[in-house]
C-alpha cells in the first residue's frame, strides 16, 4: 500500500466525522445547528465538537448527531443484532 491509498483509506474512515464535512456542508448553509435527536446545540467553531459529532447525509438531508445520540443509537442496533421476525 502507498502513501496515497493509505491516505485515502484514512480519509474514508474519517468521512463521517464533523470536522470533514462542517465546511462543506456550511458552504450550502446546510448545517444543522442541533443534534437531530437530542437537539442538544452544536457549535461548529469548537473542534472538539466538530470531531466528536457525526454528520449523516442523505437525499440533501442533512442530519447531526451529538457522542451521546450515536452511543445510544449503537446500543439500540447491537440489541437489534439479532432480532427475530415478526
Ligand atoms: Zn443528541
Amino acid at each position: 500500500m502507498n502513501r496515497k491509498q493509505r491516505r485515502a483509506l484514512n480519509r474514508n474512515l474519517d468521512k463521517n466525522t464533523a470536522a470533514n464535512l462542517t465546511e462543506k456542508i456550511s458552504q450550502f448553509d446546510k448545517m444543522p445547528q442541533q443534534c437531530s435527536a437530542c437537539q442538544k446545540a452544536f457549535d461548529k467553531k469548537d473542534k472538539d465538537m466538530v470531531k466528536s459529532w457525526s454528520v449523516v447525509v442523505k437525499q440533501e438531508v442533512v442530519r447531526l448527531f451529538c457522542p451521546d445520540c450515536i452511543k445510544a443509537a449503537k446500543e439500540i442496533l447491537k440489541n437489534n443484532g439479532t432480532r427475530t421476525q415478526d
